[in-house]
Order: structure tokens, then C-alpha cells, then sequence
């Protein structure tokens, strides 16, 4: 029996790393080759092919698409994961740190998208999916600029939905909860008691505990292939219920 990506050709943006990783690896057991884009794609295991893009920087993000291609030979998949976090209340950033953190979030998902656009035309069963976050909708504390990426994030998607349905390309989101990966580590153990905040934490999700990033990577997988061949424009929720049934973050 064929695998549903089998034969197509994906890149994951920030696939070295958490949730991109996991999405990458999933991809691949579903029978696409895999190429990650990752300022540290050293750290990347389990692809095809991994790249030293920068979502800021134009030039390797069209020169990494460009090599994708040639070594691949075509390009039907793309999920724009890269991103970064931000804390605090609206007055917490500077400029500069408001303008860095969209360049990544949200500008990076442009620059990618205007390069690999044109080749996901010429494919017959081509998909993006960005990923949002729960910040976009959920009024999280502390998280102003981050949530408003991750807003920006939702509409853009929506966009590309509505001019590129006709081309065949569908567009989709993903929107994780609070997802057990290195980000999510990195900050429990700034805290005085990491096992202590990832307990709190864990008791704070609706279904009790964090998400899983292989979670996330399935419905990814699953809005990606030609199985989702009538879905665009949607943000998916993985998020243990908090989206869906309009919980609030405890
Ligand atoms: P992570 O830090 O584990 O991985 C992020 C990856 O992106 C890293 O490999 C990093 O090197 C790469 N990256 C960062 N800046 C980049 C750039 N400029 N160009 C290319 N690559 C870059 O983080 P994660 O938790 O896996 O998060 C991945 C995505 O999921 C992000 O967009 C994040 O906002 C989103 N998200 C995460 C969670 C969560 O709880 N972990 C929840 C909702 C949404």
C-alpha cells in the first residue's frame, strides 16, 4: 500500500529543533523526502536534506529553495514552523525587538511562501500549513507581541488561502497549545523550580497535560496531504480542547 506523501517533495522551516522536528519525521514516514530549513540545521536528524536558511534573509531562503529543487528535482510541501517567543505585556519591547520577532513569525513565512510558490504551482498536489499558536486567540498574559505574530499569523494564512486555491496550492494553520519541546524547556528551567512550574503548567492545560509535538506533526501530516483535498484556510487546534470549547487560559 502507498504511503499518502509518497513521491512529493516537502521543506520544514525550523526543522531541527521541537515541534518542526517532530513534523519533519512525520512527514517523512508518510513517504515525502524531506528537506529542513534551520539557522542550526546541524542539529537536525532523520531528513532528507537540511539547510542553513535564515527566514530573515531573502537570499537563503531563495537560494535553499532553489537547492531543495535542484537535488529533488520538485516542490509540493511547505510548512512555515519557524518562529520564536517574546515576553511581556505590550509595553515590555522595543522596536527593534517588535520588528525582529515579526521578521521571523510572520514576514519569514512571506519570504519563504514568495519562493517556493512558484514551483508548488507546477505540482499536482500542493499544500502549505503555517504554524500559528493558541496566543493568536486565546488572550495569554505576557505574551503580547508574540500573540500578535501569531495573530498576524492566522490572517495571513486565510490570505494565501483565498489566492492560491484556484492555483492548487491549499493553505492551512496549525494552532499548538502549550507543546513539550525544547522552547517550552528552555523556559521551565529559567524557572526557581522547573518540575514544580511544569507541574503547574501541566495542571493549566484542559485535558491536563502538555502537548505532544508528534500530536501537532499528525495534524500537520494529515492538512498537508491530498487526504485534506477539500480544506483550506482553516486553523487546526491541537491545544487539548482549550480552543474549541472557548476555555480560557487557567
Ligand atoms: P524550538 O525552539 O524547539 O524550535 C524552533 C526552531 O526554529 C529551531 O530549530 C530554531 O533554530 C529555528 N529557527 C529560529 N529562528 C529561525 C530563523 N530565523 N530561520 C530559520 N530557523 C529558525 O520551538 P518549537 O516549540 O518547536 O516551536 C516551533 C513553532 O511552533 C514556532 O513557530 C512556535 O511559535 C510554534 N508554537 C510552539 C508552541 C510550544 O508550546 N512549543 C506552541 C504554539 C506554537
Amino acid at each position: 500500500m502507498s504511503a499518502p506523501l509518497d513521491g512529493l517533495v516537502a521543506i520544514v522551516t525550523g526543522g531541527a529543533s521541537g515541534l518542526g522536528a517532530a513534523i519533519a519525521h512525520r512527514l517523512r514516514e508518510d513517504g515525502a523526502a524531506v528537506a529542513i530549513f534551520d539557522v542550526n540545521p546541524d542539529a537536525a536528524t532523520g531528513v532528507d536534506l537540511a539547510v542553513a536558511v535564515d527566514v530573515t534573509d531573502d537570499a537563503s531562503v531563495v537560494a535553499g529553495v532553489e537547492r531543495v529543487v535542484e537535488q529533488f528535482g520538485r516542490l509540493d510541501i511547505l510548512v512555515n514552523n519557524a518562529g520564536i517567543g517574546a515576553q511581556g505585556d505590550v509595553t515590555a519591547n522595543s522596536d527593534d525587538e517588535w520588528h525582529r520577532v515579526f521578521d521571523i513569525n510572520v514576514v519569514g513565512i512571506a519570504r519563504v511562501s514568495r519562493a517556493a510558490i512558484p514551483y508548488l504551482r507546477t505540482s499536482p498536489s500542493a499544500a502549505i500549513c503555517n504554524t500559528s499558536s493558541i496566543a493568536a486567540t486565546a488572550g495569554l498574559p505576557q505574551r503580547a507581541l508574540y500573540s500578535a505574530t501569531k495573530g498576524a499569523v492566522l490572517s495571513l494564512t486565510q490570505a494565501m488561502a483565498a489566492d492560491h486555491l484556484r492555483e492548487g496550492i491549499r493553505v492551512n494553520a496549525v494552532n499548538p497549545g502549550t507543546a513539550d519541546t525544547p522552547w517550552v524547556g528552555r523556559l521551565l528551567s529559567a524557572a526557581p523550580d522547573p518540575a514544580a512550574e511544569r507541574a503547574a503548567l501541566e495542571a493549566r492545560q484542559p485535558h491536563g497535560r502538555l502537548v505532544r509535538a508528534e500530536e501537532v506533526a499528525d495534524a500537520v501530516a494529515y492538512l498537508v496531504s491530498p487526504r485534506a483535498g477539500s480544506t483550506a484556510g482553516v486553523a487546526l487546534a491541537v491545544d487539548g480542547g482549550m480552543q474549541g470549547l472557548r476555555l480560557r487560559p487557567a
